[in-house]
């Protein structure tokens, strides 16, 4: 009920800021974006009201009323033919644990682990899994990406950590799935000394969520923490540093583990629907081809529901701060000289869930991916300070590169092409594009100066301490803002830009 009528709100917010399509405006150039436009968008999304934005919740509603009405304002226009304007429904599958129990077993006797020591999520309400093979299989994949053990009917447990062979290895929800397709009952990854386990307990807790039209995943999921991996590497005669030693090779076969494991978990199985908010800028001279910029609307939610001082994972950096950029970028370009390609905007859900809107998209994109001739994600933007120089995350292919350093030089930027920026290519949206063909990058300063991007994610990242206070950093955000106000303009120039 809530959804309907919030759905009659959109169309009258729409109604009612129908803009002129095309600006007379001479070609003044296009006012900076500041600090104050980006902060004032941040403090609204990433206040307690949107309850650190999770999907399928009313942050959700929120947050959806707040960019489309923001969108429309600016200018933007739903996609024709569109069944709900300015929204793409994401169907998503929830799964929360509300129970489960894991007993290893070596020669006989239980060995146990503390309660605070894994997480266990079962795929349906309730599964029952007696006497498992346990196998570590190191990352899972040999060198070549293909499952490097046999799985069947077992317990594998799995490193978090990307492996350090094999270029482009999948990250661990990838490699689980894997598993899983491989016929694994239940896939254990270790937890990774890079994530404390206490956030990553908060982060992926007991809950998982996935797209409705993906293959289910194993019946059993969850994460162990290292040291209690290492007690049961121990009880069953291993050593875990030697496992881990063994599993650096490419070759690694897997070891089997002289336990079993029982386990029962029950879970309640939600299905429900999410968004991708979706606008589009009909170009002056379209040719067929477009720009599309995108960013992730999602966080977290409450994220800490026991604590009583901070439920909330606000989300003000990660990704607050891309979306106000999304919504400054979409104002400059809507009111200036029209661009001649369309442009479309994308505020992506479930990215925090692994880039499931993304994903979603890709598989059911508004556009057709090959008429895409760049997407640019914005991400987590609201790191570095005025003056740090321009990394691109997917660089390599000259032609764009060209386009991203005569821009950013115009600008007065400095590049930063060292290519450490590529460490992040799969922890963003713009991977579920360019796993498709899209060619898509991720530009700015925050992902230039890695000791400063560290300490943000060593930090407040995906914890409650992710809020907006005037010690947020907007000045490098607000320089890429304008940055990507350029590229946006030179990617939709049919006469500067052959959009191939
Ligand atoms: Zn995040």
């Amino acid at each position: 009920m809530k959804i309907l009528k919030f759905h009659a709100a959109i169309a009258a917010v729409a109604l009612a800021t129908i803009a002129p399509a095309v600006s007379a405006a001479p070609a003044a150039g296009d006012a900076p974006i500041t600090e104050t436009d980006l902060a004032s968008h941040i403090k609204t999304l990433a206040s307690d009201a949107f309850e650190g934005r999770a999907p399928g919740t009313e942050g959700e509603d929120r947050t959806i009323a707040y960019v489309v009405g923001e969108w429309a304002k600016a200018g933007l226009e739903a996609v024709p033919g569109s069944t709900t304007p300015w929204l793409q429904g994401v169907p998503l599958v929830e799964t929360t644990g509300t129970g489960g129990t894991a007993t290893f077993r070596v020669n006989g006797q239980n060995v146990t682990l503390g309660d605070d020591s894994i997480t266990l999520t079962g795929r349906d309400p309730s599964v029952s899994l007696a006497n498992l093979p346990v196998v570590f299989v190191g990352y899972g994949l040999d060198g070549k990406g293909k499952v490097n053990a046999d799985v069947t009917g077992k317990l594998a447990v799995m490193l978090f950590d990307n492996a350090p062979f094999g270029e482009k290895l999948p990250r661990y929800r990838e490699r689980r799935q894997m598993l899983a397709e491989a016929g694994a009952a239940g896939v254990l990854v270790i937890a990774t000394d890079a994530v404390p386990w206490t956030q990553l307990r908060a982060s992926a807790g007991s809950k998982a969520t996935r797209l409705a039209s993906a293959k289910p995943g194993a019946p059993v999921t969850g994460f162990l923490s290292a040291e209690a991996a290492d007690v049961l590497f121990g009880k069953a005669g291993q050593d875990g540093a030697a496992l881990r030693k063994a599993a650096e090779a490419a070759n690694y076969k897997g070891t089997a583990l002289s336990v079993t494991a029982d386990i029962q978990t029950t879970s309640i199985v939600r299905p429900f629907e999410s968004n991708n908010i979706i606008a589009k800028l009909p170009g002056a001279r379209p040719d067929g081809k477009a720009v599309l910029f995108l960013g992730h609307w999602d966080h977290l939610g409450i994220c800490a529901p026991d604590d009583p001082k901070d439920r909330i994972c606000n989300g003000a950096v990660d990704n607050a701060s891309g979306i106000a950029v999304l919504i400054e970028v979409a104002k400059r370009l809507a009111s200036g000289t029209r661009p001649d390609r369309d442009i479309y905007f994308m505020a992506t859900t479930a990215e925090e869930k692994g880039l499931l809107g993304a994903h979603y998209f890709a598989a059911n994109p508004v556009v057709p991916l090959a008429d895409i001739t760049v997407a640019l994600n914005i991400d987590t933007i609201a790191i570095s300070p005025r003056g740090t120089p321009v990394a691109t995350i997917g660089r390599g292919k000259p032609a764009y590169d060209a386009v991203v350093r005569d821009v950013a030089t115009k600008l007065g930027r400095k590049l930063d092409e060292d290519g450490e920026a590529d460490a992040f290519v799969q922890r963003q949206d713009g991977w579920a594009l360019g796993a498709k063909g899209v060619t898509s990058l991720m530009v700015g300063g925050s992902f230039s100066d890695m000791p400063l991007l560290e300490k943000f994610l060593e930090s407040d990242y995906h914890g409650p301490a992710d809020e907006f206070s005037d010690k947020v950093p907007l000045g490098g955000a607000a320089e890429d803002a304008d940055l990507h106000v350029a590229l946006g303009r030179a990617f939709a120039d049919t006469k500067r830009w052959p959009g191939k």
